[in-house]
């Protein structure tokens, strides 16, 4: 199986990203941001506890974000891989991946990660709130905060994987094709 791990700050890259990821190697695209989005459309009760997190650019907590991601891949038993897009967040979350995938008998492949300095993230993150209405970009405060908690309990995430040879830094910098480009190169 190929298991990449999408890592980068909020507004990197990842979801545009992931779908060119998953139409070349033929992988399943979990993005926990879009699964907690459809249970806030959906008006689940996971949908209700997400949001009152994400409205304000913290975290959801892991035991809830790692069980959702689990569910996600046991209802997908034939993938020939993933592509985990925002997960993990934190270091307990890359353990937990790793001790589920290990219960599958597969493991993460490569972790890629998209480095955007963060002026170009507040200005993807203002422009992206404009055209698509997600709520946590529409205001600077929130998009700050994300990029504050990323800094705080996500970037150590990156030496989690440097420390298994897994880490990748890929310029997130330039046109999409361009960053594709970047990500296929790496990848084969
Ligand atoms: P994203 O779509 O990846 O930018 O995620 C949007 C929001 O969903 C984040 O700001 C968090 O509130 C929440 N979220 C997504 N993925 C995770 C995760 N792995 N752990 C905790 N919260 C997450």
């Amino acid at each position: 199986m190929l298991n990449i791990v999408l890592f980068g700050p909020p507004g990197a890259g990842k979801g545009t990203q992931a779908e060119k990821l998953i139409s070349k190697y033929n992988l399943v695209h979990l993005s926990t941001g879009d699964i907690f989005r459809s249970n806030i459309k959906g008006k689940t009760e996971l949908g209700n506890l997400a949001k009152s997190y994400m409205d304000k650019g913290e975290l959801v907590p892991d035991s809830v974000t790692i069980q959702m991601l689990e569910k996600e891949v046991s209802a997908n038993p034939t993938a020939k891989g993933f592509i985990f897009d925002g997960f993990p967040r934190t270091t307990h979350q890359a353990k937990a991946l790793d001790e589920f995938l290990d219960s599958i008998s597969t493991e993460v492949s490569l972790m890629l990660a998209l480095e955007v300095p963060k002026e170009e993230l507040i200005e993807r993150l203002l422009l992206r709130g404009k055209e698509s209405q997600r709520a946590d970009d529409q205001d600077k405060s929130i998009i700050e905060n994300r990029i504050r908690v990323y800094l705080e309990q996500t970037a150590i995430v990156a030496s989690y994987y440097q420390s298994q040879g897994k880490h990748k830094s890929v310029n997130g910098q330039g046109s999409i094709g361009e960053i594709t480009e970047r990500l296929f190169q790496v990848i084969d």
